[in-house]
């Protein structure tokens, strides 16, 4: 898996604060960390001639933001869909989750370029102005969709690439036992340059169905060196068992430390038992999980999850799709939703905030190196507030957001004016 392309830039970062609150110099050099340097040891701090400097002003500097799971091809689709889904989709016991997804089909029937690839490309500038340089993207191919959403959003990931990194699944989102064509048109969409090999066991028919489904994956990514990406027992149902499946699959296959599992949301109601025992089986397959507890009353148990040391990310899941009528590609905006719906409120709980949106959530992805350390990647964003608490609190688009050590964003932090008073109706 490409993490990031290399480069020649150079820059120099001082006064950075880092999460642990030390203050250092991050020098720069061809796209990657060179040195970082504690700013009190003054004696020869490098400051070559002609390389760029930022100065941090002792604000926070933290990794680049990782979004692990996006549907890429339906953002800003709800005008079309309308609001039954997401009624359907939020409903208490999410029993509706199958209806949502239904209608949420309809959309795909008047899939065309002509307007998928200027949605995609909105969101793909709304992830770099907010320091999101790495996106799980699940894009549906089946036989409504055929290779229409995937066409556009490989199109627009080539405009993108040297601003964001998209993960492509190739997601038969309507089943495949239950969509007759839709295993031979994913199959076609990794060909044509999609990376990651999707899933939906949970919707089709039968369990048995379901074990057909994941072991349809689980093979034809081994066969051919990819990942595996699945959405997961996203119903309030706690008879489902597809997060296990996908497991002991990636264990039969030597897919080990190579497959992500999202939603599992039923994962929430399962006794206490069943879900200490897939915790433990998911240690065994390296499998990771991508929570988005901000589009629905139930969600990953996420501390648990934190707690037995499993990789696990946050998902921006939806933007203004029949699912989440909101989304604005912010994962601290996320994070923040999160904080509450969690409970992730005390200082070390905003440090793992951080984590579900930086490195936990590279490391879902099979990301190397995203950590701030000499020889990896320089994707960082500058920040405008020095305390994690503010930084969260404002959830604001970073001052200067970096990829590969080239500034590919800045923003203001948003003034205020005092005594305005004309133009506000009185
Ligand atoms: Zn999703």
């Amino acid at each position: 898996m490409k993490a990031t392309a290399g480069t020649d830039a150079a820059l120099i970062v001082r006064n950075a604060r880092l999460v642990d609150g030390s203050v250092v110099r991050l020098v720069i050099e061809q796209g990657r960390y060179a040195a970082v340097i504690d700013e009190g040891d003054d004696a020869g701090l490098p400051e070559p001639d002609g390389v760029p400097v930022i100065d941090a002003q002792g604000h926070l500097v933290t990794e680049s933001f990782v979004n692990g799971h996006l549907h890429l091809d339906k953002v800003y689709t709800l005008p079309m869909a309308g609001d039954a889904g997401l009624a359907a989709y939020t409903a208490g016991s999410m029993g509706g989750a199958m209806t949502s997804i239904e209608l949420a089909s309809a959309v795909k029937r008047s899939y065309d370029r002509s307007w998928i690839e200027p949605h995609v490309r909105r969101a793909l500038e709304a992830a770099v102005r907010h320091g999101t340089l790495h996106v799980q993207a699940f894009v549906d191919v089946d036989t409504t969709a055929g290779l229409i959403g995937m066409e556009a959003v490989l199109a627009v990931r080539h405009e993108y690439r040297d601003l964001v990194d998209v993960q492509v699944v190739a997601f038969p989102q309507d089943g495949l036992l239950r969509d007759d064509g839709a295993a031979e048109l994913c199959e076609e969409a990794l060909r044509r340059g999609a990376d990651v090999v999707g899933g939906i066991p949970w919707i089709e028919h039968t369990d048995a169905d379901a074990e057909a489904h994941v072991e349809w994956a689980c093979a034809l990514a081994a066969q051919t060196g990819r990942r595996v990406a699945m959405l997961v027992d996203d119903a309030g149902d706690p008879s489902l068992r597809t997060t296990a499946m996908l497991a002991e699959a990636m264990l039969r296959h030597g897919l080990v430390g190579r497959g992500v599992a999202c939603h599992a949301r039923a994962l929430q109601l399962y006794p206490q038992p069943t879900l200490l025992r897939l915790i433990g089986l998911a240690r065994r397959a390296g499998l990771g999980f991508v929570s988005d507890p901000h589009t629905g009353p139930l969600h990953l148990p996420v501390r648990e999850f934190l707690e037995a040391g499993l990789p696990v990310a946050l998902g921006q899941d939806d933007i203004e799709d029949a699912y989440y009528p909101f989304g604005r590609h912010n994962m601290l905006e996320v994070a923040f939703l999160a904080a509450h719906l969690l409970g992730f409120l005390s200082g070390p709980e905003q440090r793992w905030l951080l984590e579900l949106v930086t490195c936990r959530a590279a490391a879902v992805l099979g990301l190397d190196g995203h950590r701030i350390a000499v020889g990896n990647p320089a994707n960082l964003c500058i920040h405008h507030d020095e305390r994690l608490v503010d930084v969260l609190r404002e959830h604001a688009a970073p001052r200067y957001v970096v990829r590969d050590g080239v500034v590919v964003a800045a923003s203001e932090s948003g003034g205020w004016v005092r005594g305005v008073r004309d133009g506000c109706g009185r």
